[in-house]
């Protein structure tokens, strides 16, 4: 089974320098494109023709938002291309699993992108806390600039490229890529409308693309063995391999490259060794805390974007966290919401005033205060805080925890109703 992505990266190495990366086949791709082995047009179709989607969560097509961006002698400049590396998804640690074990796949991917895109000015934006990266990507950046990969005049090519490291503050709100883009011109992080999309109107008012870290340390790999070749390394039709984790009560939690599509089965029974003694699963989120609960009855769904769409879920980051049979749903679904509700910017008032309220709610049904009032106005919640009515994709994205957990467990939101008390305790 091929491992593009993770096969130079041994937990107990530190990661491949520079001179090493290139004995691996390290920046043959930028030397192919640079060195004038394919056009930004050529580029942009060649990934989209690999069918790579966005690992961030949302799974847009990738050839498809870079070919939206201006091209030509009339395209504003400078173009600014972007690593989201804000990795801050509950349970989802798959991208610092990239940052920290091959910096220089990031910036060959990026340095790709940038091309393809013709941007002059690139940004690594890094979750604050992961501080072994940020001193990784700094000395890697270094490096590529020292090799001639970075600066101006790449490989003697016409194409100029700088790269920075910016480090968050450690908001989950910045990895909202408008709200990353405010960040990074130094105003506060809350999301701007869509349209215009970053596209056409993003970093300083110019064409942007933002990139999640592993959908750009895909490209290389695409360059270097071409589209079909990526999309045979998956099960289904969405392309390439994917970095899947899984938390919680399992034997072995972590996180592993598999082609797009195994089976959630697979995931934690096989990889995760399964449940730890003692307990069964109940409930999965598949792809980070802003998507809804799977169940027992879904083990056998393909983990790609379409089956977990079907089975009434999201992949998402493919990062997934398991409840166990001894975890109460409502405490569950309580400390999600305490971490939205916190982290929400306060830019629109249904997420402002919403979130906490929800909390506040599920906090006394937690306590054995609820009464059968209270799952109605959860209902209410988990519908005037969905899709549509509110500025991004956060309150959203934290309702649907909430609106699956009172479809699949409501029989466990109604004992602590009942009993007033927690049934867990
Ligand atoms: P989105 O669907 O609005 O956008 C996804 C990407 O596609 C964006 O880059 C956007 O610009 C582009 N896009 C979408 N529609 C477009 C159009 N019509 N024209 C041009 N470009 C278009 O989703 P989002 O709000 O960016 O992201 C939400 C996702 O982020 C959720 O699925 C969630 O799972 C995930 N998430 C991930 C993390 C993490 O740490 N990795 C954290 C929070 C949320």
């Amino acid at each position: 089974m091929e491992r593009p992505l993770t096969r130079n990266i041994h937990p107990d190495r530190p990661p491949l320098n520079l001179k090493e990366y290139e004995m691996t086949g390290g920046y043959a791709a930028v030397r192919k494109v640079c060195g004038g082995g394919m056009t930004p047009a050529a580029l942009q179709k060649l990934v989209q023709d690999s069918n790579l989607k966005g690992r961030g969560g949302a799974g847009f097509n990738t050839g498809i938002k870079w070919s939206l961006i201006p091209m030509g002698d009339q395209a504003p400049h400078p173009k600014y291309l972007i690593a989201n590396a804000d990795e801050m998804e509950p349970g989802t640690f798959k991208d610092r699993l990239l940052l920290e074990g091959n910096p220089h796949q990031l910036i060959e991917g990026m340095i790709l992108a940038a091309y393809a895109i013709q941007a002059d000015v690139a940004y690594v934006f890094l979750r604050w806390a992961y501080h072994k990266a940020a001193d990784l990507i700094r000395k890697s950046i270094q490096e590529a600039y020292d090799a001639g990969y970075l600066g101006k005049d790449i490989l003697g090519s016409d194409f100029h490229l700088d790269m920075h490291l910016h480090t968050g503050v450690g908001r989950y709100m910045c990895g909202e890529e408008t709200a990353l883009l405010n960040a990074l011109e130094g105003k506060r992080a809350t999301p701007r409308a869509k349209p215009p999309f970053p596209q056409i109107s993003g970093l300083f008012g110019k064409p942007t693309i933002v990139n999640n870290v592993e959908t750009l340390c895909c490209v290389p790999h695409i360059v270097n063995n071409g589209a079909e070749w990526f999309k045979g390394l998956s099960y289904s039709d969405d392309g390439g391999t994917k970095l899947y984790g899984v938390s919680g009560k399992v034997k072995r939690p972590g996180a592993w490259e598999l082609p797009m599509g195994v089976t959630m089965r697979e995931l934690i029974e096989e990889h995760a060794g399964g449940m730890k003694n003692g307990v069964q699963l109940k409930g999965v989120l598949p792809g980070g805390a802003s998507t809804d609960f799977l169940t027992t009855q879904h083990l056998d769904i393909k983990m790609d974007y379409k089956s977990v769409a079907a089975a009434g879920s999201r992949l998402g980051t493919g990062t997934m966290i398991v409840m166990d049979s001894e975890t109460c749903p409502v405490g569950f679904v309580h400390n999600l919401q305490h971490f939205f509700a916190q982290e929400s910017c306060g830019w629109c008032t249904p997420c402002r005033e919403g979130l906490p309220w929800v909390e506040k709610i599920l906090l006394s049904l937690e306590k054995g205060d609820g009464t059968p009032e209270d799952l109605e106005l959860l209902n209410m919640h988990a519908q005037f805080l969905g899709p549509g009515n509110t500025f991004c994709a956060l309150a959203p994205g934290a309702m649907e925890p909430l609106q699956s957990a009172l479809k699949y467990f409501r029989d466990d939101f109604e004992k602590h109703i009942e009993h007033k008390k927690c049934p867990y305790d």
